[in-house]
């Protein structure tokens, strides 16, 4: 076993720091590890297996899919994608889409798509054209999703990256109307900030992004790559406060836990700023990752697992406020995404909880992140609350 980490750390390149944990096996909200111990994942790779870990309809799909033919160049057309773009645009509530792998590709493509926008609609001269991101928000790590980002650990080094992103502090509408001007072509968000630590914003602030937006002919995007898809309790972040943004990006969860998959949802009249030519990817919606992906929103939809995001969520949520503890500040949360907000570092915290069986992971040094698989059932949620009440209410040891 040690010569796997030794192994692992010899050939990786640096620009991780695992955990000396390896896991060998997953299913549902379980995992196990190489030594056989089996533990609750409260992870979930970062909110991409919401439908549980090796869902057996999933891998049926990909199984059968690989089987048939993976790889149509989009120079011509395949069985399946009309039929997962059909099904992903009315879920979504819009008349297009674009196919692509990673967040970070639809983070780059939604840039590309307000430029253009911004430059064909707006008429804003090209060199001059802007966009307000949220500080603490995170969209990729490639340059044009780095690029808005406001934690300068992120960039130092990496530049010159895309200029003219400017940053309010999520929630603040105030800020935003000050930033906003003719130049402006689109505000991106994240409706509930993922790795900057399960942030919500106040009461409204979408609403009045939405309605800024609209007073200023600019547009919203959603950053739903983390929070989409029923990890929050609800189909899509933005329901929380009933707002449509122009973009919807999707990603992460979308590929069922097995196969990269993300997706640029718009109406045409913004779609339409791209022609042949203008945008694409060698991979994007080719035939295996829309089998995966259509299996993956059927088993979202069939198993109700919004639904039991919004309950279990709400129950586990409950039953962390409950928990005692001097060395928690804040506990927050929307569905299975809940942020533990501690007054020191978390990562002894979530080692100690990691020892028991629930695997979980900080994110900003002192806020413990919990995001299990939106199959989890009660009983897993309540060994969760168990050893979470455990850890931190004795504290480290
Ligand atoms: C993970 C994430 C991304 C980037 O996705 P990748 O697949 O890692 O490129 C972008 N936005 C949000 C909100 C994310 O959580």
């Amino acid at each position: 076993m040690s010569n796997l980490f030794e192994q692992t750390d010899q050939y990786s390149s640096d620009n991780y720091s695992p955990l000396k944990l390896a896991l060998a096996k997953g299913y549902g909200a379980k995992v196990w590890d190489v030594g056989g111990k089996c533990y609750i994942d409260c992870i979930s790779g970062f909110s991409v297996v919401n439908q549980g870990h090796c869902h057996p309809e999933i891998i049926k799909a990909f199984q059968q899919q690989s089987q048939k033919i993976t790889m149509v160049s989009r120079a011509l057309y395949s069985e399946n994608l009309g039929i997962w773009e059909e099904k992903i645009c009315k879920l979504a509530n819009k008349e297009k889409v674009l196919p692509m792998n990673t967040g970070t590709e639809a983070v780059e493509t939604a840039i590309k798509i307000a430029r253009k926008w911004g430059s064909d609609v707006k008429q804003i001269a090209e060199s001059t054209t802007e966009i307000i991101a949220m500080k603490g928000n995170f969209h990729g790590r490639t340059l044009g999703s780095l690029s808005l980002s406001s934690q300068d650990n992120y960039k130092q080094g990496f530049g010159p990256l895309l200029n003219n992103v400017h940053y309010a502090d999520f929630g603040d509408i105030e800020q935003l109307k000050n930033l906003i001007n003719e130049q402006t072509t689109a505000i991106i968000l994240e409706p509930i900030q993922g790795e900057g630590g399960v942030n919500i914003p106040p009461d409204h602030f979408l609403q009045a992004v939405r309605k800024l937006c609209d007073e200023n002919n600019v547009l919203l995007i959603a950053d739903e790559i983390q929070v989409g898809l029923g990890r929050t309790g609800k189909m899509f972040a933005m329901e929380w406060e009933h707002v449509e943004p122009d973009i919807y990006l999707l990603g992460k969860s979308l590929g069922g836990g097995l196969y990269p998959i993300s997706a640029i949802l718009a109406n045409q009249n913004v779609m339409e700023v791209l022609t042949p030519g203008t945008h694409g990817s060698t991979f994007g919606g080719n035939p295996l990752a829309c089998a995966v992906s259509i299996a993956a929103l059927d088993v979202l939809i069939e198993e109700k697992l919004v639904e039991n995001s919004k309950n279990l969520g709400q129950k586990l949520l409950n039953q962390l406020q409950l928990i005692d503890s001097h060395i928690i500040s804040d506990v927050r949360g929307r569905g299975l995404f809940i942020g533990i907000e501690l007054t020191e570092e978390a990562k002894p915290y979530c080692l100690k909880m990691i020892e028991k069986g629930v695997l979980c992971k900080e994110t900003q040094g002192n806020i413990i992140r919990i995001a299990p698989p939106l199959v989890i059932n009660e009983q897993e949620i309540d060994k969760v609350v168990h050893v979470i009440t455990e850890v931190l209410e004795k504290g480290r040891q």
